[in-house]
């Protein structure tokens, strides 16, 4: 399906952290119009049956490691060619959607190929996606805010675009990206940046997909879970949104009557 309109489009658009039923319907509608698609590593296969006509373009570049741990020379030139490929289709005249793992605006590179497009006058759309962080949190069942002790969360990367580790202590909640290959070397980090020992860390691998894996532990245990989840994306959530929800101490009796009284006053 080519447009003969002069010039293209791009729709950056979350796909999700895990199965393809994770995309929005916005992002759906999107890959089912277009007609090129320029998709990273961690995206669900499945989601070519959206868009069986169009050029899929596979431009992972990085896998879960981390780009930070490519020698720097290669990770700009990758980087470099997808912001190429982007200004060249679009500029073809062609609807290009750049399908990212997540959403785009989470530790997605955005900002690169955002500005290589507005250099080009390429017109843009983003549309977001369920970032790995929400997905972990819905899996586990373990909200990532709570009232009165949780009002902050915080998306920190494990490591800087040098290679090196780095952790802070930045909300009530924090949740680290691209820290599955250092979690003991993190555990310590943690400690240094005043989060105490016992604090709940809750680490899920392959959020969203049938065989995604969450275990607990706490801040200083968290290199017990180097093995389980090893060669898997990982997230790691510590502080008051790591911990378990706890049965409601309140008796159920009481708010079966409830159900009943709200189910009487909406009757039909
Ligand atoms: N834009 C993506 C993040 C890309 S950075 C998003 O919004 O989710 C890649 C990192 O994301 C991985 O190293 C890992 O920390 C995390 N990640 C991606 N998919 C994941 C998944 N299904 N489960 C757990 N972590 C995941």
């Amino acid at each position: 399906m080519t447009r003969s309109a002069a010039r293209g489009s791009v729709a950056f658009v979350g796909a999700g952290p895990g199965q393809a039923d994770l995309i929005t319907l916005r992002g759906a509608q999107r890959l089912q119009r277009a007609d090129v698609v320029l998709f990273d590593a961690l995206v669900d296969p499945a989601l070519r049956a959206l868009a069986p006509d169009a050029r899929w373009i596979d431009v992972g570049k990085r896998g879960f490691a981390g780009v930070a741990h490519a020698p720097g020379g290669r990770e700009n030139t990758a980087q470099e060619t997808i912001d190429a490929l982007l200004v060249k289709h679009a500029g073809d005249g062609k609807r290009v959607v750049r399908l990212k793992g997540g959403d785009p605006s989470v530790f997605g590179r955005l900002e690169e190929e955002l500005a290589a497009l507005a250099a080009a006058g390429i017109e843009c759309e983003v549309v977001p996606g369920v970032t790995a962080a929400l997905a972990a949190a819905a899996s586990a069942r373990r909200p990532l805010t709570r009232r009165g002790g949780g009002r902050s969360v915080a998306l920190t990367t494990a490591v800087t675009r040098d290679g090196q580790l780095g952790a802070g202590r930045h909300g009530d909640t924090e949740v680290f990206y691209m820290a599955g290959k250092q979690l003991a070397a993190l555990a310590r980090k943690l400690v240094e940046a005043g989060w105490p020992k016992a604090t709940p860390a809750l680490v899920v691998s392959r959020a969203g997909w049938p065989d995604e894996l969450a275990t607990e532990h706490t801040v200083a245990g968290l290199a017990d879970a180097t093995l389980l989840h090893s060669g898997r994306p990982t997230v790691v959530t510590v502080g008051v949104g790591a911990a378990p929800i706890a049965a409601a101490a309140r008796p159920v009796r009481l708010v079966a009557e409830r159900v009943a009284a709200e189910e009487a006053r909406t009757a039909p």
